[in-house]
This record gives C-alpha cells, sequence and structure tokens, in this order.
C-alpha cells in the first residue's frame, strides 16, 4: 500500500500543523492563557487555508471509504463549544464529500425524562459509531461536566443516589468518562475530541449578526445570551475538563474558532491526521477467494453476447470505466 500513502514531507506537515493543538496529557490548561482563539498557525491568508481544507477534505475521503470498507475502526468526533463557535457549520463543511453513508451526526439537548430514568452515559452509547462508522457527537457526554456543572440543578435532575452527588463529584466523572473513553479505544473506537474556541468578543459579534441577519434569527435564543452570563464559570469549566480529559488515548484539541475559516481547516486536518494514523487498508482477498471470483468471471465470460469483449476490464482493454451504452 506503500504507494498511496501520503508523501513523507506532507505527513510531516499534518503532522506538526495537529500537534501544535494538541492538549498534551497531563498539562495543566487554562484557557484564556494558554489558547489563543485568534490563532492561524501561519496560515495567514483565507486562500491559503480553503486549498488546505481541500486537500484535507481529499484525504477524509480516501480514508473514510477505505475505513468502511475494512470495517475493524470506528471513529468518534467528539464537538464541544460555547454557541455561535460554529459546530454546525463544521459539520456541513468538513463532511462536505464524505460519503454519508459512513457518516453518522447526533446533537445532544436537554435530556429528556426516560434518559434521565438511566446513568448519565446511557444516552450517549446508545448513539456511537459502528465499525467502520465515523460518527459526530453535535455536544456530547462532555456536557455532563459542562453545563451541568455551571447549573448544577442539572444534576439535581438525574435521580442520582445521595452519595453520587456529595464530594468530587467532577473529578470522578473526569475518571469515569477517561475509563469509558479507554473501554472504547481498547476495542477498535478512536477518539477525537474538538474544542471550539471562540472568544467572548467573537461571540458578542456573531450574536449580533444572528439579529441583524433575519435569515439568520432562528439560530439566535434569548437563553444564548443568558449563557453568555455565565462566560467565566464556563471556561472554568472547560479548562479543567481539559486538564483532566486530554489523555494519551483520546486527547483533546483546542480549535481556534475565531477565524470560522481557519477552524475549518483546523478541524479537517485534525480529523485527516486521526484517520491516517490509523491507516484502514481495504481487505485482502484470500488465495481461495481470488480462485473463487476467477471461476466466477470465467462463467460471466461465456455469457458474452456476439462481437462484444468478453471482459472489457481484463488485461488493461478498458480505462475502468462502464462501457458506453449504445442506442439502437
Ligand atoms: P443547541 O445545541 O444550541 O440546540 O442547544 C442544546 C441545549 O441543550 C444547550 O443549551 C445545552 O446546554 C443543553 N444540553 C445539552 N446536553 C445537556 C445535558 N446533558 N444536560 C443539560 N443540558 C444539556
Ligand atoms: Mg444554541
Amino acid at each position: 500500500m506503500a504507494e498511496d500513502r501520503l508523501p513523507e514531507k506532507r505527513r510531516k506537515r499534518l503532522e506538526e500543523f495537529v500537534a501544535q493543538l494538541r492538549v498534551k496529557p497531563g498539562s495543566h490548561v487554562h484557557l484564556g492563557r494558554d489558547f489563543d482563539p485568534g490563532f492561524k498557525a501561519g496560515v495567514s491568508k483565507k486562500k491559503d487555508g480553503v486549498a488546505l481544507l481541500q486537500e484535507g477534505i481529499a484525504l477524509m475521503c480516501e480514508y473514510q471509504a477505505r475505513l468502511a470498507a475494512q470495517s475493524t475502526w470506528g471513529v468518534l468526533v467528539v464537538l464541544q463549544a460555547l454557541d455561535a463557535a460554529g459546530k454546525d457549520g463544521t459539520i456541513r463543511h468538513v463532511m462536505s464529500g464524505v460519503n454519508p453513508q459512513g457518516v453518522t451526526v447526533n446533537g445532544f439537548k436537554v435530556p429528556s425524562a426516560e434518559e434521565l430514568g438511566h446513568d448519565y452515559l446511557w444516552r450517549y452509547a446508545q448513539r456511537l459509531p459502528a465499525r467502520g462508522q465515523i460518527g459526530i457527537f453535535n455536544r456530547s457526554y462532555y456536557e455532563e461536566v459542562l453545563v451541568v456543572r455551571v447549573h448544577p440543578e442539572n444534576l439535581d435532575r438525574q435521580k442520582l443516589p445521595g452519595a453520587s452527588k456529595k464530594g468530587a463529584v467532577w473529578k470522578r466523572r473526569y475518571r469515569e468518562i477517561n475509563d469509558w473513553e479507554r473501554y472504547l479505544t481498547d476495542n477498535g473506537f478512536r477518539i477525537v475530541k474538538l474544542f471550539l474556541n471562540l472568544s467572548r468578543e467573537q461571540q458578542r459579534v456573531r450574536f449580533l449578526r444572528r439579529i441583524d441577519l433575519p435569515d439568520h434569527n432562528w439560530k439566535f435564543s434569548t437563553a444564548d445570551v443568558r449563557e453568555r452570563e455565565h462566560w467565566d464559570a464556563y471556561q472554568r469549566a472547560f479548562s479543567d475538563a481539559l486538564t483532566h480529559t486530554s489523555t494519551e488515548w483520546a486527547p483533546w484539541y483546542v480549535i481556534p474558532a475565531d477565524h470560522k475559516w481557519f477552524e475549518r481547516v483546523a478541524v479537517g486536518m485534525v480529523l485527516a491526521q486521526t484517520l491516517l494514523e490509523i491507516d484502514p487498508g481495504y481487505p485482502k482477498v484470500t488465495k481461495q477467494q481470488r480462485e473463487a471470483l476467477l471461476e466466477v468471471r470465467q462463467a460471466l465470460e461465456a455469457q458474452a453476447p456476439e462481437g462484444v469483449a468478453a471482459d472489457p476490464f481484463r488485461d488493461g482493454q478498458h480505462d475502468g470505466k462502464a462501457p458506453v451504452e449504445t442506442t439502437a
């Protein structure tokens, strides 16, 4: 398969690009200090970014096809962000061109009564991707240590026994999440966690845009402004979650989100790099399977009508495209 591998130089460039965004496992994150939402990783022009995104998308398409064919690995993409950071647009742009049959997208909102009747990971476990699939979580089980932490009344609704609500609830949840992710990873599911890091000022501007452009009104709710008032609490909750749940097996990536075009480039690169690391291959047929195929070919060739190539794809007689239909 070596010939269709990415050239060493491009592979290295991709690796280095992505490494800058990764939260080093074990590091202590303070979002405001450590990560700049306006970072562009040296890509100064949007034009260059668009070209990079196209490259990333092309890689993803190719590797996603192999992932599906091999059906051994699955990929879970966790997308977390504050309002207006661009989760929906990112999914739309970055996944454009990828075979829709290989991708599932699930959004998570306020849990239903049925969901609250189960343990907190239950509803997410039901939506995990299958082997061969890329599953995107638009919000995820991380809300259980984010919105639930910022608004503790959510925890009260979870019908937990007394002991589970006492003490170091969040530390315990980080451990539980890390364990769960490790279990999934050990069983063939790669987890890619993306935090779209938007500045407070850009959020203000994007909210105004949603109000001022009538076509965007539907995207805005006054609840979003109420959440904005908890900005600092969210920054703390995100910093803490990134600190405790960026692991060797499931690291976090902080995606600078103030420039939408750059955010999409960065997400595309991280996903491409993940698929490259998995390096899925098309399943090889065994000698016996190959022999069986050759027998079937012989039978099909024998059925060719007069004057027609017995097998238009055989021995370089054809360019691989289907024969042109002729109308009588
Ligand atoms: P949106 O994604 O903008 O449509 O909004 C979904 C809403 O559901 C957000 O306000 C989230 O904070 C909320 N939400 C998502 N997951 C949870 C959860 N586990 N507990 C409570 N609220 C949640
Ligand atoms: Mg919203």
